[in-house]
């Protein structure tokens, strides 16, 4: 089995979408080993993004996910980095696939981020990496 890290970010928490997502979450099999609503500072996301640094979102990715609590998961499951980026749908909202959490409930709602919902490790090391950091 595997392990990785589901964030519900600020715009599904303030839209009241955390029980719909986890609800995919659970219906697709996916075991929550931990879960917690987290509001993370400066410094957390700095680690979580630093991969972004420099790139014109990046300072408007970290206000954004500074300006409300997330909820942070611990998922597991067989293929369940792979499995839930499918479930989340690709990056732009605008153009997910409908059936995907993104394409579902986002849309383009304007400024320098996309605010698409979720987020999901892209790798195992990815994964092991931002667990680190979240929990
Ligand atoms: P995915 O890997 O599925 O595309 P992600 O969340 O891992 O999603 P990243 O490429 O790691 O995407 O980017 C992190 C976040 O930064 C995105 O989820 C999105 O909120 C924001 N972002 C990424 N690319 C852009 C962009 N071109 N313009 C605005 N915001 C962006």
């Amino acid at each position: 089995t595997e392990e990785t890290l589901v964030l519900v970010k600020p715009d599904g928490v303030a839209r009241g979408l955390t029980g719909a997502i986890l609800a995919r979450i659970e219906a697709k099999g996916y075991a929550l080993v931990d879960i917690k609503l987290v509001e993370p500072d400066r410094e957390v996301l700095e680690q979580h993004y630093a991969e972004h640094v420099g790139k014109p979102f990046y300072e408007p990715l970290v206000e954004f996910m500074l300006s409300g609590p997330s909820v942070a998961i611990r998922l597991a499951g067989n293929r369940v980095i792979e499995g839930f980026r499918s479930l989340a749908g690709t990056t732009d909202p605008t153009t997910a696939a409908p059936g995907t959490i993104r394409g579902d409930f986002g849309r383009d709602w304007g400024g320098k981020v996309q605010q698409n919902l979720v987020h999901g490790s892209d790798s195992p090391e990815s994964a092991a990496r931002e667990l680190a950091i979240w929990f």
